[in-house]
C-alpha cells in the first residue's frame, strides 16, 4: 500500500474545518462511496478511508494528536480498530440518508427525474348516521412534504446542487467495451450521483438533503350521503409529496361504518327488528317506530303475524349519486320486521284474561298447510333482498 493520504485531504476539508463542516462533508462522501450504492472497484477502499479520516478528525483528542504528529500520532498509520466499532454510528448516518423515508430506502439506485409521491391510505370509522346523511370530518395524518427550507432542492439555502462531474448531469455512465461480438456501449447508472445527475455540496440542514420533511397535517373530508363500509374517498394530491418536481400522490380515505344499536343496513334499505305484543298483533295498533329521520308512526293492522315485514318508503339510505353531479337519486326504504312477543310471565289479571281468551279460542290444534313463520320470514327477506 502506498503511504496514507492526509485525512483532511481525504475529506476534502481545510485544516481549520469545524466539526459541523467535517460531519457534513463526511456524510456527503459516505453517501457517495458506500459500497451498496457505488460499484466502482475502489469505492470500498475510499469508503473505509473516509470513515477512518472522520473517526480521527471528529475526535478532539485524536485530531489534536494527528495535527501535531500526523498519522504517527494516531496509531502510526496502521489505523487499528475503531472503525468496526464505529461502524454502528456510520450505519446510522447512512440510514439517515437512505432510510425508509418514502419507502425508497431499498432501491439501490434512484431513478433520475421527477418522481410522483406515494398514495396514502387513511382508515376512517364513521357512525351509522354519518354514513346515511353524510357530513364532514377532520382527519390528522403524517405525510412527506417538500422541505420548506430548501424548497425541495436538498441544498442549504443560498447554495444549489451542482451538476455531477462524473456523468455531466446525465445520471448515466457510458463505457465503450470490446467484446468478441464487436464494440458495444455499456450504459450504467452513475454511481457518483446515484443517477440523479447532481451533487449537493452543502446539504440542507432541515431535511439532510432528503428534499422532504415529514409533517402532521389536518384535512377536512367530505363524506357524501349514502356511503358504506369500504367506500373510498379520494383526496387528489393530498398524499406524499413528489420528488424533483414530481406530482404528489393521492390520499385515499377508506370508510368503515360503525354498527348501529338496532338499525341494520341492506343495500339502500335499513332493516329494523321490532317487537309488538300479542294484543297489538291481534287487534292492530298505531305504533311509533324509530327511523334515521326520527320517530315515525306505523299502522299495524289487526291479525299481524310474526315475521311480517312493513315497508316504510323513503326512510332508507340515500342512493349514492355515482354521477358526481349531486343529483337527487332518491332513498331506499326502512323495513320493519315484526316479532310478536308472547309474554313469559303473566300477572294474575293477565292470566285470568288469557284463560278467558283460551275458552273462546278452543283447544283445537291445526297442522299448518301454509308455511311456518321461519320460512315465511325467509321468503319475505328473499323477496326483498334478492
Ligand atoms: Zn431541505
Ligand atoms: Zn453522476
Amino acid at each position: 500500500m502506498s503511504s496514507k493520504r492526509d485525512y483532511y485531504e481525504v475529506l476534502g476539508v481545510s485544516r481549520t474545518a469545524t466539526k459541523e463542516e467535517l460531519k457534513k462533508q463526511y456524510r456527503n462522501l459516505a453517501r457517495q462511496y458506500h459500497p451498496d450504492v457505488n460499484d466502482e472497484p475502489d469505492a470500498g477502499e475510499r469508503f473505509k478511508e473516509i470513515g477512518e479520516a472522520y473517526e480521527v478528525l471528529s475526535d478532539d483528542d485524536k485530531r489534536a494528536a494527528y495535527d501535531r504528529f500526523g498519522h504517527a500520532g494516531v496509531g502510526n498509520g496502521g489505523y487499528s480498530g475503531g472503525f468496526d466499532q464505529g461502524f454502528g454510528g456510520f450505519a446510522d448516518i447512512f440510514e439517515e440518508f437512505f432510510g425508509t423515508f418514502g419507502g425508497a430506502g431499498n432501491s439501490r439506485r434512484r431513478r433520475r427525474g421527477p418522481r410522483r409521491g406515494p398514495d396514502l391510505r387513511y382508515d376512517l370509522t364513521i357512525s351509522f348516521e354519518e354514513a346515511i346523511f353524510g357530513g364532514e370530518r377532520e382527519i390528522e395524518f403524517r405525510r412527506a412534504e417538500m422541505c420548506p427550507v430548501c424548497s425541495g432542492s436538498g441544498a442549504e439555502p443560498g447554495t444549489r446542487p451542482i451538476t455531477c462531474t462524473t456523468c455531466n448531469g446525465s445520471g448515466e455512465v457510458r463505457r465503450v467495451q470490446q467484446s468478441i461480438l464487436g464494440q458495444f456501449v455499456n450504459v450504467t447508472t452513475c454511481t457518483t450521483c446515484n443517477g440523479t445527475g447532481e451533487l449537493i455540496p452543502n446539504v440542507c440542514r432541515e431535511c439532510n438533503g432528503r428534499k422532504q420533511v415529514e409533517r402532521t397535517v389536518t384535512k377536512k373530508v367530505k363524506i357524501p350521503a349514502g356511503v358504506d363500509s369500504d367506500t373510498q374517498i379520494r383526496l387528489t394530491g393530498e398524499g406524499g409529496a413528489g420528488l424533483d418536481g414530481g406530482p404528489p400522490g393521492n390520499l385515499f380515505v377508506v370508510l368503515n361504518v360503525a354498527q348501529h344499536e338496532f338499525f341494520q343496513r341492506r343495500g339502500d334499505d335499513i332493516v329494523l327488528d321490532l317487537q309488538i305484543n300479542v294484543a297489538q298483533a291481534a287487534l292492530g295498533d298505531e305504533i311509533t317506530v324509530p327511523t334515521v329521520d326520527g320517530d315515525m308512526p306505523l299502522q299495524i293492522p289487526g291479525g299481524t303475524q310474526s315475521g311480517r315485514v312493513f315497508r316504510m318508503r323513503g326512510l332508507g339510505v340515500p342512493k349514492l349519486d355515482r354521477s358526481g353531479r349531486g343529483a337527487n337519486v332518491g332513498r331506499g326504504d326502512q323495513l320493519v320486521i315484526i316479532n310478536v312477543f308472547i309474554p313469559k310471565h303473566l300477572s294474575a289479571d293477565q292470566q285470568a284474561l288469557f284463560k278467558e281468551l283460551s275458552r273462546t279460542l278452543g283447544k283445537e290444534v291445526v297442522p299448518q298447510k301454509d308455511k311456518g313463520i321461519l320460512s315465511q320470514l325467509k321468503d319475505a327477506l328473499g323477496d326483498l333482498f334478492g
